[in-house]
């Protein structure tokens, strides 16, 4: 078997990676996206990262998985990631397989993909049903329901980020308002914070900054965490009462704060999660990082 072919389209970077039969990462690269530079610049990313890795792979592949930054419409094939602008209705899936000829190609969401890797070989192994959920410039997800993932009529469901948890609140760039992501994610924790008086040390001001404050006790840091973690939880609360799940598995850059994150979500999960089949609910930190993009794109592509 040669192996399957991972590819992880974001806004910012795009990864490759090679997979073999028990699920390793063999190989990973990744490039900046240079989203800025039109249409076929971003294609000749994609193509490149392909040429490198069958290289790597002796020039054959059994199959390729792509998780993409969406919207996605998955009956077409193409992408429309929100920070690509050059890529609207872009024919992904059908230009990957005319790079590979005779080689099967699978595409799915980031956030499902991440949800696969994390349900196969991370932390949500031996579960039965979980919610993958990125929190990071935004906020993503992906479903595992019975042990399948859930696309949706067209690849977009499990996008818990535009999960409403105020409705009057700001606007959010999908159109709505008051999206969970416009209240947790890492800018939007930012914003608050400096809104009501944070003056952090560093001139530019980051997610990254803002838990070094939090961690040091600086008490309106601390406040926007508490914040966002409500609001993480009235949202996982609402989402795994839909969807009966076993587990909640957070990555991404603001999961990295650790403790800062999951106690005050655990707490505030404990009082808003009331219903006695969520009792046993878990929120446990993602054990992948930043290869369970790839790690599911490669479970997406042997699925049956
Ligand atoms: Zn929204």
């Amino acid at each position: 078997m040669a192996g399957i072919l991972a590819l992880d389209v974001g806004g910012t970077k795009i990864a490759v990676g090679l997979v073999d039969a028990g699920g390793a990462l063999t190989y990973s690269t990744a490039r900046p996206t240079r989203a800025d530079q039109g249409t076929e610049a971003v294609w000749s990313v994609v193509a490149e990262l392909i040429d490198e890795a069958l290289e790597r792979a002796g020039g054959r592949v059994d199959a390729v998985g792509i998780g993409s930054a969406g919207p996605i419409d998955l009956t077409a094939g193409t992408v429309s990631p929100i920070n690509i602008a050059g890529w609207r209705g872009f024919a992904l899936r059908d230009r990957v397989a005319a790079a590979l000829p005779g080689v099967p190609v699978r595409l799915a969401g980031d956030g499902v993909c991440m949800a696969l890797g994390e349900h196969r070989h991370g932390a949500g192994r031996g579960t039965r049903s979980l919610l993958g959920m990125v929190v990071s410039t935004g906020v993503g997800g992906g479903l595992i329901l019975d042990g399948a993932p859930i696309h949706g009529r067209t690849g977009n469901a499990g996008h818990v980020g535009h999960v409403i948890v105020d409705p009057d609140g700001r606007p959010c760039r999908c159109g709505g308002r008051g999206c969970v992501e416009t209240v947790a994610s890492g800018p939007a924790m930012v914003r608050w914070a400096l809104a009501n008086g944070w003056t952090p040390e560093a001139s530019k001001a980051d997610a990254q900054l803002l838990a070094a404050a939090a961690e040091a006790g600086d008490e309106l840091a601390l406040q926007a965490f508490r914040r966002g973690t409500d609001a993480l939880a009235v949202m996982i609360a609402s989402v795994a009462a839909v969807c009966d799940l076993d587990l909640v598995v957070i990555g991404g850059g603001v999961a990295r704060s650790g403790a800062l994150l999951f106690d005050p979500l655990r707490a505030a999960l404990a009082e808003r999660a009331g219903l006695d089949f969520l009792a046993g609910l878990q929120v446990v930190p993602a054990e992948l990082g930043g290869e369970a993009g790839l790690v599911g794109a490669a479970v997406l592509a042997t699925l049956r």
